[in-house]
């Protein structure tokens, strides 16, 4: 098969969500389709308690799936689908963002009974910045939810874009009948089990179907319906594709209903590895060379050894097991001999990998986060991954001031490593961490004892919000503990907000202070 045909099976997208829309509900389901797992609930446990702050290897068992099937990858009805995991509840991290730029398109759960919830805001801006396109699933259909109307209405005024329903509910928890189904023009009848009856709207006067068509919840569906197809907005697959139309559909990932024509309709739409951005213009997925970027690293995987994995999403050509590629950032040659696959809860050897392909490499401590490999004799590098802000900021020192020079060394790698972020209080230079998640301090405390011998103290500054500023904005007098000056380590200014309430105060009193936020820049 040519590279071509190959970057046009590749399906790869990523499952946003809030914790407990029903991800891992919905992942097990799609999981199941690829024949990957043989029945439902066997990818569970993951939430079984906090993870012992004292031991990594403990992390990692606690936080089963999301380590070991980072990425999942099946084939399915012609296609080869990779999914890539989002890490949430504790595992929130920066990784869970930068996932997000290794991915062609993304699911977004939404839970019918609560509707939009923080952290898929966040990680729906994430997209947006990246144009992604987004496809909705309004989980829970099973119980009595939000009304669908308000929900689709909830999506364009937080979100800012337009939605498009696929399919319209007729009732939900106990009076929930099915869906009508506007792409295949049928009413999807839901009858308590998996097993779903498929009625084309023609055949609905059907004598048989009399009962369910005077049900209320029926009526009222067909009502709305009617007001959608009226009033609503039209579907446009270009629209979706860059990222403004978002397609809804309304199911159940535990009932389960509604999952199969979910499944082939976003497998069907979602789009397949585009060309990339690099310093040397767009790089087409089908050219005969090889090359990715590192999206993410993750450290002591195999309890034997210390070592480090990789994980690169292949942009072009062909990956092949043994292959000699150049590291662009030093133009360094690297023999690609050890190489993984992940699947569920085995890692296998992979042998070759396109486009849209995720796989797992060995880091010989050579790599950092953005960093492109490459085959060809062209040198260039894909565009660097964006800096996402973290939440939770820390001071840190170390325990011993003997220690200064493994301390300075330890943070310094972990930091270029992307494992944490580092700010400099303005005038004292005290060294602030940044995180989006609180594992990322788990895993920071961990690796400077064990990597680096170095035991450190954290000390909380709490939750803050953090915006950028232009230097030539930067007026001292307007910030103070509360509200903190910092650098990054590019030198540029950042004030850390004590919180929504401060940073909406300090807006109104100096309107003219220009103040970033990293989640809304395009
Ligand atoms: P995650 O945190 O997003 O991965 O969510 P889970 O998949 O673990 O689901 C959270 C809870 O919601 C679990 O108790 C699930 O059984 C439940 N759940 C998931 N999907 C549905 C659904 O469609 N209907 C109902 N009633 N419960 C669901």
């Amino acid at each position: 098969m040519s590279i071509q045909d190959e970057v046009k099976k590749r399906k790869t997208f990523a499952i946003i969500s809030h914790p407990d829309a029903g991800k891992t509900t919905l992942t097990e389901r799609l999981l199941l389709f690829g024949n990957l797992i043989q029945s439902a609930g066997t990818v569970k446990g993951k939430k079984s308690g906090k993870f012992a702050t004292s031991d990594w290897m403990e992390i990692e068992k606690q936080r089963g799936i999301s380590v070991t099937s980072s990425v999942m990858n099946f084939p399915y009805d012609g296609y080869q689908v990779n999914i890539l995991d989002t890490p949430g509840h504790e595992d929130f991290s920066e990784d869970t963002y930068r996932t997000l730029t290794a991915v062609d398109s993304v699911v977004m759960i939404i839970d019918a009974t609560k509707g939009i919830e923080s952290q898929t805001i966040k990680l729906f801006k994430v997209c947006r910045m990246r144009g992604i396109p987004i496809f909705t699933f309004i989980n829970k259909l099973d119980r009595e939810g939000r009304e669908p109307l308000e929900l689709l209405e909830e999506i364009e005024q937080v979100l800012d874009i337009e939605t498009y329903p696929m399919n319209w509910p007729a009732g939900m928890g106990k009076r929930f009948l099915g869906t009508f189904d506007r792409h295949e023009k049928q009413f999807v009848q839901y009858n308590g089990n998996e097993e779903e009856t498929y009625i084309p709207y023609n055949n609905l006067d059907n004598p048989e179907y009399q009962e369910l068509i005077a049900q209320e919840a029926f009526q009222l569906a067909n009502d709305e319906l009617s007001l959608l197809d009226e009033a609503g907005d039209k579907f446009s697959l270009n629209t979706v594709l860059s990222g403004k139309q978002t397609p809804v559909f309304f199911g159940s990932a535990l009932a389960p209903f509604g999952l199969q024509t979910f499944f082939d309709t976003f497998i069907s739409m979602a789009p397949a590895p585009a060309p990339r951005k690099s310093t040397e213009g767009a790089i087409q997925p089908d050219n005969p060379d090889f090359s990715g970027f590192i999206f993410k690293i993750q450290a002591n995987m195999n309890p034997a050894h210390r070592d480090r994995v990789a994980f690169l999403r292949v942009c072009s050509g062909k990956f092949e097991r043994g292959m000699s590629v150049k590291l662009a950032r030093n133009n360094k040659l690297i023999k690609l001999s050890q190489s993984q696959q992940f699947v569920a809860s085995s890692r296998d050897t992979i042998e070759e990998a396109y486009a849209g392909d995720i796989i797992g490499i060995y880091d010989p401590n050579a790599y950092q986060i953005g960093d492109t490999l490459i085959e060809g004799k062209d040198l260039f590098e894909y565009e660097e991954l964006p800096k996402f802000p973290p939440e939770i900021f820390k001071k840190v020192t170390a325990k011993n001031v003997m220690k200064s020079k493994q301390y300075r060394k330890g943070i310094e790698q972990l930091v270029q490593e992307g494992a944490i972020q580092l700010y400099y209080q303005h005038r004292t230079d005290s060294f602030i961490l940044g995180a989006v998640g609180e594992l990322q301090y788990e895993v920071f405390k961990y690796r400077m004892k064990n990597e680096y011998n170095v035991e450190v103290l954290l000390e909380s500054i709490g939750e803050k919000v953090p915006r950028w500023l232009q230097a030539d904005q930067v007026d001292e007098s307007l910030f103070d503990e509360q509200n903190l000056l910092v650098r990054d380590r590019e030198g540029n200014y950042i004030v850390l907000f004590r919180n929504e309430f401060a940073l909406r105060w300090f807006k109104d009193k100096n309107p003219n202070v220009e103040l970033i936020d990293l989640l809304e820049v395009n």
